[in-house]
């Protein structure tokens, strides 16, 4: 059985330079087996109704505005797998998954992933968040996933639990452990509810409190969460990592479930 890993992503920035973000990436990736592809689901693809890219070759797109030039150079050729987004599209004749031909891997996917895999050699899919579902029909969703991990594939949801852009400080965007005190505390309630598995009142995030609603203004970057943890089976553990806040109002807490 394949682990499952959330990764934050944060500044696009992270994918050209090193940082301890960047460290940890890497680190994670020597614990894992190779895998045959990989699954990801990012808050880049937050659209109306699920989709897989099902293509050969999967462009790469620069989904962002006002960086410097070097970062829209990166490419990340990694192969497609049609096969992978057909059996996805099968996994459940109740959820309707459309096959993409027109995406591709957005930052979401490639700024993180290219830092596990540097030689693009691992097939690359990328499910979409379907914002017409409810948050505990992502939970559930998910499950159909498991087939997949037996199958040697690595499912990765890539987002950033605590993500409140609009509050950012931007002069202080790369200071590590500089979290606002509704960060700090969100950041550890969130914590707390992952390690002690009380993943019902993360679905309800909306009912917890105050700082829980400012870490999460809107669920993009918050879903692929609940993709990992639905995925989870009752004898596996999370592992954290890149376990910082950043920016006053991002965290890069990630985690890896064995
Ligand atoms: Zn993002």
């Amino acid at each position: 059985m394949m682990p499952l890993l959330f990764l934050g992503h944060g500044n696009p920035m992270n994918a050209i330079r090193d940082s301890i973000f960047v460290d940890g990436f890497k680190k994670i990736a020597l614990q894992i087996e190779k895998p045959k592809a990989i699954l990801c689901i990012s808050a880049h693809w937050y659209i109306k109704g699920s989709k897989v890219t099902a293509m050969t070759h999967p462009r790469t797109i620069h989904d962002f505005g006002g960086f410097p030039h070097e970062l829209y150079q990166v490419q990340y050729p990694a192969p497609g797998d049609p096969e992978l987004a057909q059996q996805v599209m099968a996994l459940n004749p109740d959820i309707q998954i459309e096959p993409d031909y027109e995406w591709g891997l957005d930052h979401g996917t490639w700024s993180v992933i290219k830092h596990l895999y540097p030689n693009a050699d691992i097939p690359v899919v990328q499910l979409s968040i379907d914002y017409m579902k409810p948050t505990d029909a992502h939970f559930e969703m998910a499950k159909y996933l498991l087939k997949l991990r037996e199958e040697g594939v690595l499912i990765v949801g890539s987002g950033n639990i605590i993500h409140n852009l609009r509050a950012v400080d931007y002069d202080n965007m790369d200071q590590i452990d500089y979290g606002y005190q509704w960060a700090i505390d969100a950041h550890d309630e969130i914590n707390d509810l992952i390690i002690n598995k009380k993943y019902d009142q993360l679905i309800d995030y909306k009912n917890e409190s105050p700082e829980i609603q400012f870490a999460i203004p809107s669920p993009d970057h918050f879903l692929p969460l609940l993709y990992i943890l639905g995925l989870q089976q009752e004898n596996e553990k999370v592992t954290l990592f890149n376990d910082h806040l950043v920016g006053g109002s991002l965290s890069m807490t990630s985690l890896i479930i064995t």
